[in-house]
């Protein structure tokens, strides 16, 4: 079968974690800073490096099956080209910003109005539905000094913690996507038989990674009370101890509700609680 490729971010946000879940699916390569490719040497892959901003052309010119970008980026070049699953990572949100001492106190105050951005694209479509019209004003980089500098009234830029917003004298008004990495396919690859296990394989990793395994034990009389707490991916296992009337429970939670849970397994008698990181689910 031909060799695929999927292009990923040779440096900046979303490197280091697309690096590592392609390394979590099984694939052994090497990640010199200085190659632009790598062969993937258990598995037909190569994984070439590239700028962000490239990587959604790439995959819809067929130049790469495969690609690891952020929505943002996506929307931003309108290509054609598939969601293949979203990756949980990258998350931010694209939004319009203004400085902290202004006018402007609703979105029709914005009506007229110089924006500064990366993203005129988005921007643009985000006004248009919202039957705004301001002069929108494409610069390729530190947005977030442009109000500062005369330049625009208001920004629009991806934020994650706010942290550079206010440092620029800036708060947040308005939000215009959310966003987080993807992986994306060209079209012709959707029933592709490696991309559908390649896409197997980063799902059970995403599943693993939202879900720890837990063991407890707990007294026979209260074991009813304690499985009514657990889901299991199926059914919790339960397994006899040496002292007669203990039991071992074995199962998986989800990340999100674990410290509630916990809680509330101690309370109902659990003990010796053992929390375990999984690598992978296969279901
Ligand atoms: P490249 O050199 O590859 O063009 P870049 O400088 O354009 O990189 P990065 O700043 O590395 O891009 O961001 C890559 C992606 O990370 C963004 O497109 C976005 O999807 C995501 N991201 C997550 N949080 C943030 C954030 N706070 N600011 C910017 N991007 C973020
Ligand atoms: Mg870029």
């Amino acid at each position: 079968m031909k060799t695929l490729k999927i292009a990923i971010q040779k440096s900046g946000r979303l490197n280091e974690k697309s690096v590592e879940l392609l390394k979590n699916c099984g694939l052994n390569f090497e990640n010199y800073k200085s190659s632009l490719i790598s062969p993937v040497s258990n598995f037909p892959l190569e994984i070439l490096f590239l700028r962000d901003d490239d990587i959604p052309e790439y995959v819809q010119d067929g130049i790469a099956d495969l690609g690891i970008v952020g929505e943002n980026v996506i929307q931003e070049t309108e290509v054609e080209v598939s969601y293949l699953q979203r990756l949980g990572f990258g998350k931010c949100s694209l939004k319009i910003a203004v400085p902290n001492n202004n006018d402007i106190a609703s979105l029709a105050d914005l009506n007229g109005k110089a924006i500064a951005t990366t993203y005129p694209v988005i921007l643009g479509k985000f006004l248009k539905k919202e039957g705004i019209q301001s002069d929108i004003r494409t610069i390729s980089g530190s947005v977030e000094i442009s109000p500062g500098l005369g330049l625009s009234d208001a920004i629009c830029d991806l934020v994650s913690t706010g942290g550079t917003l206010k440092s620029n004298g800036l708060k947040p008004f308005a939000d215009v996507m959310s966003s987080e990495a993807v992986l994306i396919g060209s079209k012709s690859v959707e029933n592709n038989d490696l991309v559908q296990e390649l896409i197997q394989r980063i799902q059970s990793v995403l599943r693993a990674k939202e879900t720890k395994y837990v063991v407890l034990n707990v007294q026979k009389y209260n074991l009813d009370a304690v499985l009514a707490l657990l889901p299991g991916v199926k059914s919790p296992s339960v397994i006899p101890l040496a002292e007669d009337n203990w039991v071992a429970v074995h199962t998986v939670i989800p990340e999100r509700d674990f410290w509630d849970r916990i809680s509330q397994l101690k309370q109902a008698g659990a003990q010796g609680i053992v929390v375990m990181p999984i690598e992978k689910i296969i279901l």
